[in-house]
C-alpha cells in the first residue's frame, strides 16, 4: 500500500496521542479493508477506554498553554498544516478512495474541501473579540471576554473521513481548545494521515490527539463521561447522537449534533428542469448517495413530473458504476454489505408497495458485492418505507404533487431536518417556501450548500449547532463576562 501514497510515511497504523504513535496496550489489531474490492488493506491498532483516558489527560496537559499563544501562532499552525494537506493532496485522496471508496476526483475534492475550514477558522482566530457593554451603572464597567471551552472531543463518521473531522477541529484548535478525536473504524486511515500531517505542521504534542479502535462504545463512554472533556461535537447517526446527548448530560457538556436527514429536494412547475435535473444529480448520487444531506426524497409537481423524471433517466442512465480509481466512475461502492442490504430492501418495500423502476433497481454485482445500481424509481407514495428512512445509497425516489402546500407538508413531513432543496423561477414562491421549509439549510435552484463560509447543520432530530462560517468557531467558546466595580 505504501508504494502508492508518493509520501509514504503518511500510512499509519498506530494512533496518535500526546504527539507519539501508540499502539493497543492489549496489543489487539484490526482490518481496514477497501469496500470496492473487499481486499484486505492493513491491521490498524485497537484501541480503548484505556488509552483513550490517556488520550484526554495529554489534551488536557497541552490545553492551557494552547490557550496562552497568540490568535497568530495557533493561525500560524493551522495554515502550515492546511497547506501540509493541500500539497499532499493526491495522497490523502488515495487513502480515502482506498478505504471509502469515493471516486478518486471526488476523494480529491473532499481533501481540498476540507482544508478550506482549516484555512477559514486559523483566520477566524484572530476574530475572537470580546465586548465593552454601556454599563447599568456609573461606577461600573462591562465587558465580555471570548475563552476557550478546554477539552473538546470528536466523533466522527466515513462518509466524509476527512472533511468532517477537519470542520472540528479547525475551530476548536483556532478558539485554543485541544481535541481529542475518534474517527469511525471504517476509516481511520485518512484520520491517522491528517494526524501525521498535524505533527509535521508543528502542532505541539497533545494538542490533537486520533484514538483509533473497534469499541465505538467505550471510546465513547470516556469521551462523554470523563469530567475533563468540556464538549462533544458528533457527527454520525441520530440513534447513536440521542445515546451520546443523554451520555454527556451527567457532566453537563456542550454538545453539537450533526445527525441524520430525509432531505426533500422539490421540482415546482415553474423551474428550470435542466437546471433541476443537474441539481439533483449533484445532490443525490455524489458519494454514491452516502452523505445526510443527499436528496432523499424527491419531490415532482404533477406538470412536469414526467418529464423531469425522463431526463433525469436520460442522465442517469451513463452513470458508469466501479472502482473509484477507473477511468469515468461516478459511482463508488457503499461502505458496507448491511448498507447495500438496506438500500436493497427500502427498494423492494417501495416496488412490492406499486412503485416503478425506470432505471438501475438491484444490486450492482458485476462491478462488486457492495456496488448498488444508479436508481430512480417513479410512483413513490408516503406509505412506503423509503418516505420515512435516510436512504444513504443512489436511488432516487420521485413523489407527485400537485399543489405548493401539498409539497410543503409533504417536505416538513418528517422528524428530521439538515438539508433540503427546491427549484423555482417565481420569486414570490422562493421566499414563501424557503420560510415554510423546516430545516437548518434551503438550496434554491442549487444542489451543492456545502461550503467553509457557510453555516451547516440541522433543526430537529437533525441535530444542533452549526459548523463553518463565522458562528462555527462559537461552539467552542465560552463568553465570559467580566463586571468591574468600585470606579
Ligand atoms: P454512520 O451510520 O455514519 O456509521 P454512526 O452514528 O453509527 O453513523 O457512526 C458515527 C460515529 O459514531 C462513528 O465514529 C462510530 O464509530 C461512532 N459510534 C457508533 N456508536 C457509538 C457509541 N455507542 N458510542 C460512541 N460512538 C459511537
Amino acid at each position: 500500500m505504501q508504494a502508492r501514497l508518493s509520501q509514504p510515511s503518511l500510512l499509519k497504523s498506530q494512533s496518535y496521542i500526546n504527539g507519539e504513535w501508540v499502539a493497543a496496550a492489549s496489543g489487539e489489531t484490526f482490518s481496514v479493508s477497501n469496500p470496492s474490492t473487499g481486499e484486505h488493506l492493513i491491521d490498524v491498532a485497537d484501541l480503548g477506554a484505556t488509552e483513550t483516558t490517556l488520550a484526554v489527560e495529554a489534551a488536557e496537559k497541552a490545553q492551557k498553554a494552547w490557550q496562552a499563544t497568540t490568535a497568530k501562532e495557533r493561525a500560524t499552525l493551522l495554515r502550515r498544516w492546511n497547506q501540509l494537506i493541500l500539497d499532499n493532496q493526491d495522497d490523502l485522496a488515495t487513502l480515502m478512495t482506498l478505504e471509502q471508496g469515493k471516486p478518486f476526483a471526488e476523494a480529491k475534492g473532499e481533501v481540498a474541501y476540507g482544508a478550506a475550514f482549516i484555512d477559514w477558522f486559523a483566520d477566524e482566530a484572530r476574530r475572537l473579540n470580546g465586548d465593552v457593554i454601556p454599563s447599568f451603572a456609573k461606577d461600573k464597567r462591562v465587558l465580555t471576554m471570548k475563552q476557550p471551552i478546554g477539552v473538546v472531543a470528536a466523533i466522527t463518521p466515513w462518509n466524509f473521513p476527512i472533511a468532517m473531522i477537519t470542520r472540528k477541529v479547525g475551530p476548536a484548535l483556532a478558539a485554543g481548545c485541544t481535541i481529542v478525536i475518534k474517527p469511525s473504524d471504517e476509516t481511520p486511515l485518512c484520520a491517522l494521515a491528517l494526524a501525521e500531517l498535524a505533527h509535521q505542521a508543528g502542532i505541539p504534542a497533545g494538542v490533537l490527539n486520533v484514538v483509533v479502535g473497534k469499541d465505538a462504545k467505550a471510546i465513547g463512554g470516556v469521551l462523554t463521561s470523563h469530567p475533563t472533556v468540556r464538549k462533544l461535537s458528533f457527527t454520525g447517526s441520530t440513534p447513536v447522537g440521542k445515546l451520546l446527548l443523554a451520555q454527556c448530560a451527567n457532566t453537563v457538556k456542550r454538545t453539537s449534533m450533526e445527525l441524520g436527514g430525509n432531505a426533500p429536494f422539490i421540482v415546482f412547475d415553474d423551474a428550470d428542469l435542466d437546471a433541476a435535473v443537474e441539481g439533483a444529480i449533484a445532490s443525490k448520487y455524489r458519494n454514491a448517495g452516502q452523505t445526510c444531506v443527499c436528496a432523499n426524497r424527491i419531490l415532482v409537481q404533477e406538470g412536469v413530473y414526467d418529464a423531469f423524471a425522463e431526463k433525469l433517466a436520460a442522465r442517469v442512465a451513463t452513470f458508469k458504476t466501479g472502482d473509484g480509481f477507473a477511468k469515468d466512475v461516478s459511482i463508488g461502492p457503499l461502505i458496507n454489505t448491511a448498507a447495500v442490504n438496506k438500500v436493497d430492501e427500502l427498494v423492494k418495500d417501495a416496488v412490492a408497495k406499486g412503485a416503478n423502476i425506470l432505471v438501475g433497481g438491484s444490486k450492482a454485482t458485476e462491478a462488486g458485492a457492495q456496488f448498488f445500481e444508479p436508481t430512480i424509481l417513479t410512483g413513490v407514495t408516503e406509505d412506503m418505507a423509503i418516505f420515512s428512512n435516510e436512504i444513504f445509497g443512489p436511488v432516487a425516489p420521485l413523489f407527485k404533487f400537485t399543489t405548493e402546500d401539498e409539497a410543503v407538508a409533504m417536505a416538513n413531513n418528517t422528524p428530521f431536518g439538515l438539508a433540503s432543496y427546491f427549484y423555482s423561477q417565481n420569486m414570490a414562491r422562493i421566499w414563501r417556501v424557503t420560510e415554510a421549509l423546516e430545516y437548518g439549510m434551503v438550496g434554491v435552484n442549487e444542489g451543492l450548500i456545502s461550503n467553509e463560509v457557510a453555516p451547516f447543520g440541522g433543526v430537529k432530530e437533525s441535530g444542533s449547532g452549526r459548523e463553518g462560517s463565522q458562528y462555527g468557531i462559537d461552539e467552542y467558546i465560552e463568553i465570559k463576562y467580566m463586571c468591574i466595580g468600585g470606579l
